[in-house]
């Protein structure tokens, strides 16, 4: 811990003890002047990599234009953003908000709303076990995250959940009071969980046949960090609403709720924020969004997630483990709960990357990670990997049951 945050800064997470000071591309130095090879870019967020040329100039240009005039009135940025977000995810409505949470609380909301004007007032929304849609009470009780369920109480009613990758379970918890089916494409924080191929197609024709809205939660997934511009294009999956937030901005915080023909409901006065659609933000993301959605940019995302998981393949069969993910969001599943140690010894070496769970390694570089540098990742993981997990260990892959299988199930306590 460092001595001034645990003085000033409330304790919410546990941090290392360095201070960034600065980022360029896939790197980022501290007060000290140490580097370190960034494979969490702000948590899947900087798709473009630390201060990218074209968002430092787009920024400034517009910052010295004009900075937030009032939700209350139009930008020529946020119309514009609109637009094209709309055009490109084949939607018809979007609303603009800062983070990912306050997105997709405005997605629950349109929920209930359409529920009450075309449902009778089925407000029921069925999400997944270890999912993760946000830290705001409606969505910490949306979510389901391991030990989630015994925080705040009391807890907001109306959500059910139902293991992840299994759309007969999904089936058999639809009710008369189910509105919505609120899933994320691949489940990032829950461990990079790619579901079973189908599976999302499964939910929107289950969504089709009892009337239900399908949202999806791209937040983690959208902007290109799967290959796709969305993940649900994988699969040619429409949703009727689709969350987008992190690499949205790069870097700049900036979210987004869209919602097809059928989906939109709101009406003046059913949501708001003062810095929605500023035209800072949305200026930062058209410009993001005309880099991602370039099919070379795409192309190159998958190249590169593949040489990433084909050397993270390499490690699991060196030291035990499977490796899963998709485009640039990947994950070696370790035998042990070796994660964090992992991390803290990566890190001492110049490495960043998460432990999204004490058995999972997390990496989610930027989308324009160089091949040198991803080698320069595997390198300094093996190094990390050899200090903790021992050498040269008999290598033992773990199964792959559909991918979704792997994880536990033992956090759904609010199924039916
Ligand atoms: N939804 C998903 C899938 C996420 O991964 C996250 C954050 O990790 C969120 C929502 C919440 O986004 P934010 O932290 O910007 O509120």
């Amino acid at each position: 811990m460092h001595p001034e945050s645990s003085q000033y800064l409330m304790p919410i997470t546990e941090r290392p003890p360095v201070v960034i000071h600065h980022g360029r591309g896939s790197f980022l130095w501290d007060e000290d002047g140490r580097r370190y090879l960034d494979l969490l870019q702000g948590w899947a967020t900087n798709s473009l990599g630390h201060a990218p040329d074209e968002l430092v100039e787009i920024l400034t240009r517009q910052a010295a234009r004009l900075l937030t005039p009032s939700p209350a009135l139009h930008n020529r940025p946020q119309l514009e953003l609109a637009r094209r977000l709309c055009e490109l995810a084949g939607m018809h409505q979007a609303h603009f908000a800062t983070t990912g949470a306050e997105a997709n609380e405005a997605a629950l909301k349109l929920a209930r709303k359409w529920g009450r004007v075309h449902r009778q007032g089925a407000y029921e929304i069925l999400t997944t076990c270890d999912s993760f849609h946000g830290r705001s009470l409606a969505l910490m009780a949306a979510s389901g995250k391991p030990g989630w369920e015994r925080l705040f109480p009391p807890h907001i009613p109306g959500f059910f959940k139902v293991p992840f990758g299994d759309a007969q379970a999904m089936r058999k918890a639809i009710g008369p009071g189910t509105v919505a089916i609120f899933v994320e494409p691949i489940q990032g924080e829950g461990g990079v969980v790619v579901p079973p191929a189908g599976y999302l197609r499964c939910l929107r024709e289950l969504a089709d046949q009892h009337n239900l809205l399908l949202i999806l939660d791209e937040v983690q997934t959208g902007m290109a960090r799967t290959g796709a511009l969305f993940a649900c294009q994988h699969e040619g999956v429409q949703p009727d609403v689709m969350t987008l937030g992190k690499g949205l901005g790069a870097g700049v915080p900036v979210s987004a709720v869209l919602a097809n023909r059928r989906a939109c409901c709101f009406e003046p006065g059913d949501q708001g924020g003062t810095f929605n659609g500023n035209p800072l933000a949305a200026a930062v993301a058209l410009r993001v969004l005309e880099v991602v959605a370039q099919p070379d940019f795409l192309s190159e995302v998958v190249r590169r997630g593949e040489q990433l998981r084909e050397g993270l393949r390499a490690l699991a069969g060196q030291f035990g483990g499977l490796v899963r993910g998709r485009g640039l969001l990947c994950a070696w599943v370790l035998e042990r709960d070796a994660a964090r140690e992992i991390v803290d010894r990566a890190r001492e070496d110049g490495l960043l990357l998460n432990a999204a769970r004490p058995h999972i390694l997390r990496l989610m570089p930027s989308l324009r990670i160089e091949p040198t540098e991803i080698t320069l990742a595997l390198d300094l993981l093996r190094r990390a990997a050899e200090g903790v997990l021992g050498q040269n260990l008999p290598g033992r892959r773990l199964e792959v049951p559909g991918e979704a299988g792997e994880k536990g199930a033992g956090s759904c306590l609010s199924a039916r």
